[in-house]
């Protein structure tokens, strides 16, 4: 927005500012004009009703736009402050989900790496141990045919097939 616009808007709103609460008040007296004349059976002002009700509305519409300045500009310096708050401490709080997120998939894709937990003691075990270190319990299937380590559940040799 330039200093032009800027300029052009204040001064639409100072004539609103003035207009708007001009025009609500004469309105208010057209129709408290219109309502007296329902009250004393004199219909000759009743009509002022009829030009009362839009010259309100217009009151009211200009004051609206005289003073909504205002209140949105109160309203966001009241919010902002804690719009960037919100957002900030969002945009931290997602960053560090993403960036524990991203270390699990690396951990995942890597995979192996993950400790065995004995099933027995619950004992964490040292990466590829076969035996738990603590109680002795099997913590992988060996093959018998080509002694590779297996996982403690397989069936099957993951290297050569072998019925575990
Ligand atoms: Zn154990
Ligand atoms: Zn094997």
């Amino acid at each position: 927005m330039n200093r032009y616009n800027l300029n052009e808007n204040s001064k639409a709103r100072k004539v609103f500012r003035i207009l708007g609460p001009i025009l609500l008040g004469v309105g208010a007296i057209l129709m408290l004009f219109s309502l007296l004349s329902l009250f004393t059976f004199n219909f000759s002002t009743s009509f002022l009703g009829f030009i009362g009700i839009p010259v309100l509305f217009v009151g009211a519409v200009f004051t609206s736009l005289g003073y909504m300045g205002a209140m949105a500009r109160y309203s966001a310096s009241q919010t902002a402050p804690v719009a960037k708050d919100v957002t900030n401490y969002m945009v931290d709080n997602t960053s560090e989900s993403v960036a524990r997120m991203a270390g699990a998939v690396v951990k995942e894709v890597k995979g192996g790496s993950a400790p065995v937990k004995c099933e027995q003691c619950g004992e964490v075990a040292h990466e590829g141990a076969v035996f738990c270190d603590n109680c002795g319990k099997p913590l992988a299937k060996v093959c018998p045919k080509c002694s590779a380590t297996n996982d403690q559940n397989a069936r099957f040799c993951q290297k050569c097939g072998e019925p575990l």
